[in-house]
Parts: structure tokens; sequence; C-alpha cells
């Protein structure tokens, strides 16, 4: 799933917890929950397979940058948030997938348990469905989550 999707989760998750490492900890358990259901995208993942890398990296890149927009954008709608409660909670549900690249980008052998984790996780529902409905459904997905944050 793209990290703004998750970036709306763990601002949810900031208007619920008041410890940051409770905070960052929900945040990694809702990237999960959010892994789980079947998003789309993870053809758009399989950037290893050929010569897709340097478009993967502008996809990457855009849904970070939206990411920083909703995050910016809340937190001045919202003065009265805790913005280190909603940073342990962004770092948390960003943390998995930020794990996942390193440790393919950089091939950290000792983290191959790890990637399967998180692949696994993505196949635990067997159904996939074209980028064309998944970028719908996780807009859809991230406007319920901030609706719900206001
Ligand atoms: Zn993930």
């Amino acid at each position: 799933m793209f990290l703004t999707p998750h970036t709306s989760a763990a601002i949810w998750i900031a208007t619920k917890v008041a410890d940051p490492f409770l905070a960052f900890l929900f945040g990694i358990i809702s990237h999960f929950i959010l892994d789980i259901i079947p998003h789309g995208d993870e053809e758009l993942f399989n950037y290893k397979k050929d010569s897709k890398f340097v478009y993967f990296l502008k996809v990457a890149l855009t849904d970070i940058a939206i990411a920083t927009v909703i995050v910016v954008f809340y937190v001045m709608k919202k003065p009265g948030i805790d913005r280190a409660i909603v940073s342990w909670a962004v770092l948390g549900a960003w943390f998995p997938d930020l794990l996942a690249i390193s440790a393919e980008t950089f091939k950290f052998k000792f983290l191959t348990w790890y990637l399967r984790i998180h692949s696994r996780i993505h196949s635990l529902i067997n159904w996939r469905y074209s980028i064309v409905y998944g970028v719908p459904f996780q807009i859809i997905v991230t406007i319920i989550l901030l609706k719900a944050s206001f």
C-alpha cells in the first residue's frame, strides 16, 4: 500500500494515543493491518524485476510528497494536536516499508526473514486486482481515515 493511506492511519492513531511509544507501535500495527487488505499495487513493488526502478522511484517520491503535505496540512488545521505524537505514529506507519525497501536495496541478508513476512502479509488474502482500482481504493481509505481524524 502507498505511504499516503498509511500516513492517514497514523494521523488517526495520533488522535487516540498520547504516548509516543504506543503511537509508534500502533503505527507499525496499522501498517500491517492495511497491508493485509488487497490494495492493487502489488505489481508496482516488483521493481527489482526489470527496469521499473526509476518508475517506482518517481511514484514513491510522489507518494512521500503527498503524505508529507497531508501531515503538514493536518497539524496546521489542528494546532491542538501533539506534533511529536503525530511524528511517532507516522514514523511507525512508514517503518515497515522503509525497512523492507532498505533491506532490498542494500541487500541486508539478516533481514531476509522480515522481507518474507512482509510479502506474506500481502498475500494473506489471495486476491489481486489492477492498480486502476487500487489507486481509487487507497484514496478512499485515505479520505475515510482523515475524516475520522478531524
Ligand atoms: Zn508494507
